[in-house]
């Protein structure tokens, strides 16, 4: 199992995920868990975190209390070394979960767990299952054994195929505000730090914020803003902008894409209010927006989907370079 799992819970409670985490404690004191659990997370919104509290609360010692965070049980969830939790990533970042990481899940859930009690499987980002290893999956959602927790974390559930979504509860994970997120980020590293330029950046995505230095963030996004400025200016050099893109920080340059799409899309939609209310008068001129709205949320969604499926470098350059020169007016 990752190191990086061990660090996600030791993280503090992100508290606008209280309503979730209140209802998955009824339904275990109900009897009501379901087997399976599909968390639809907007990106660094804490998605994963939710998935290992989940894993604590089954497999906690202390059943009145669950997750009490302190018996042996829950500190080897949070260290990421328990034996009844199994945690399946894709191998190396952007790349896919195969199916072959599947099979070997389903034959370690088919077998008595080693607490005799619960055992719990996530798999995260689950949008990364390909369609093969999906497939191996539903085989054990459709006939999970007793005591089985599967918990999918996922950004774009669409992306997985319907017969999977249709089984598994849906746990939906709002981003926090930005109140929320600079108190939870100031919690977890300390004040002194500037997550208000970082956030500025990434969007209400504290999670994302918390794994990086904030100062470097600040400066990718602010290259990051200034090319895309640039490029939807006519100024820029689609290019040499790719090339540069898919050298490095390409996931957090990705998400600093997704953050100014938003942005624009937001800004359109206030201006379209503006517009429509002023267009009473004949003689005002519509001044023609670079790109239209419907434009912006396909490019969202393909950033997304180029997130999601970061590939061989040469792909991430080629693909960079049609986003870029679809913002060029
Ligand atoms: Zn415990």
């Amino acid at each position: 199992m990752s190191e990086a799992a061990a660090t996600v819970l030791s993280l503090p409670a992100p508290p606008w995920t209280q309503p979730q985490r209140t209802q998955l404690q009824a339904a275990l004191a109900a009897g009501r868990l379901p087997h399976a659990l599909l968390i639809h997370e907007v990106p660094g919104s804490g998605g994963e975190w939710l998935a290992f509290w989940a894993a604590q609360l089954v497999l906690c010692q202390n059943r009145a209390q669950a997750p009490c965070g302190v018996c042996s049980a829950c500190r080897r969830v949070q260290a990421a070394q328990h034996p009844d939790l199994w945690c399946v990533r894709p191998e190396e970042e952007g790349r896919q979960i195969r199916i072959e990481q599947v099979r070997e899940l389903a034959s370690e859930l088919a077998l008595t767990s080693h607490g005799g009690g619960y055992a719990v499987a996530i798999l995260s980002p689950a949008d990364a299952l390909n369609r093969f290893a999906a497939n191996a999956l539903l085989k054990t959602l459709e006939e999970p054994p007793r005591q089985r927790l599967l918990v999918l974390v996922a950004t774009q559930p669409s992306r997985l195929p319907p017969t999977i979504r249709s089984r598994c509860q849906r746990l939906p994970v709002r981003a926090p505000t930005r109140a929320e997120a600079l108190a939870w980020l100031t919690q977890a590293r300390g004040a002194a730090l500037p997550w208000g330029a970082a956030l500025d950046e990434l969007g209400e995505a504290p999670f994302l914020a918390v794994a990086a230095d904030p100062q470097e963030l600040a400066t990718v996004g602010e290259e990051a803003r200034r090319t895309l400025e640039a490029l939807a200016g006519g100024n820029g050099d689609p290019v040499a902008s790719a090339e540069r893109w898919a050298r490095a920080a390409v996931p957090l340059r990705l998400r600093c894409f997704e953050n100014w799409l938003t942005e624009r899309i937001r800004a359109q939609e206030r201006q379209g209010t503006f517009m429509t209310e002023m267009r009473a008068g004949p003689y005002l001129s519509e001044p023609a927006p670079v790109l239209n709205i419907r434009e912006l949320f396909g490019l969202l969604d393909e950033v997304r989907e180029l997130r999601a499926t970061l590939d061989v470098p040469l792909n991430r350059g080629v693909a960079l370079e049609d986003l870029f020169r679809r913002l060029a007016p």
